[in-house]
């Protein structure tokens, strides 16, 4: 009897100079994508962060007043931790994103404001792997994400972004999805990992209200399994995964 073969993820494109990552609440990125993000950075390309909300309803025993700033905060130190200076907020709220032309239209500003070849998102299904019930802010985020990459390249949907003085930009080549079920291409993790375990571990407030555990130790188990479960896919390496999607 043969092994059934298991197909093999490709690596990701790297003729880019700027990506935009567009997820929905501070440390979605963290959670799997910073260390693909750290060897970008080093490789001198310009990455940028844009969320959705601040996370304010994130942790239980925080009032989302005091909760927004703080989350702030934590996911600035996240951003520098893996070379990304540039975060915005677009101010949807926590919890209740409603995917719609609202979102498209802050989404397709913030594409036609960095002019990114790149874009990246989380997971936009129902599902994480069809075990576990996605967020209603992930899907409406990442569904958003990919229809304003092309929204973002046309003149005529969102006509007051050109009023604004934000020129159609119609350069996105790729929509790459962290954290999908259906990943065809990967990053090498190694060379970003350990300031990816860092990225994450500035969300320190938010860790803290999850686990019992050292949060060093849950930060450090989770990037690791997450990236040696793709590394059968990947030739043996640790890697991040994305589905790619290509324009
Ligand atoms: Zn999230």
């Amino acid at each position: 009897m043969t092994e059934p073969k298991i197909t093999q993820l490709q690596p990701m494109p790297t003729d880019w100079h700027r990506a935009l990552c567009v997820v929905a609440h501070p440390d979605d990125l963290e959670y799997g994508c910073s260390a693909a993000i750290a060897g970008w950075t080093d490789g001198g390309r310009d990455v940028i962060y844009v969320l959705a909300t601040r996370g304010e309803a994130g942790i239980d025993t925080l009032d989302p007043a005091v909760c927004g700033a703080l989350r702030e905060r934590e996911q600035r130190a996240g951003a520098a931790a893996v070379g990304v200076s540039t975060v915005e907020f677009l101010d949807h709220r926590d919890g209740v994103i409603e995917y719609g032309p609202a979102l498209r239209r802050d989404i397709a500003a913030a594409i036609r404001r960095h002019r990114p070849e790149l874009v990246i998102t989380l997971n936009h299904r129902d599902t994480w792997g069809e075990v576990a019930w996605n967020t209603p802010d992930h899907v409406a985020v990442g569904r958003a994400t990919l229809d304003a990459a092309a929204d973002a390249g046309n003149r005529w949907i969102f006509p007051e972004l050109t009023e604004q003085g934000l020129e159609p930009w119609n350069g996105v080549r790729w929509v790459a999805i962290a954290g999908s079920g259906r990943p065809t291409h990967a990053v090498d993790a190694g060379p970003g990992l350990e300031r990816a375990v860092r990225s994450l571990l500035e969300h320190r407030t938010y860790i803290e209200a999850l686990t019992q555990q050292d949060p060093e130790t849950y930060v450090r188990d989770f990037l690791t399994t997450q990236t040696t479960a793709n590394a059968a896919r990947f030739g043996g390496t640790p890697a991040v995964a994305f589905e790619v999607f290509s324009r």
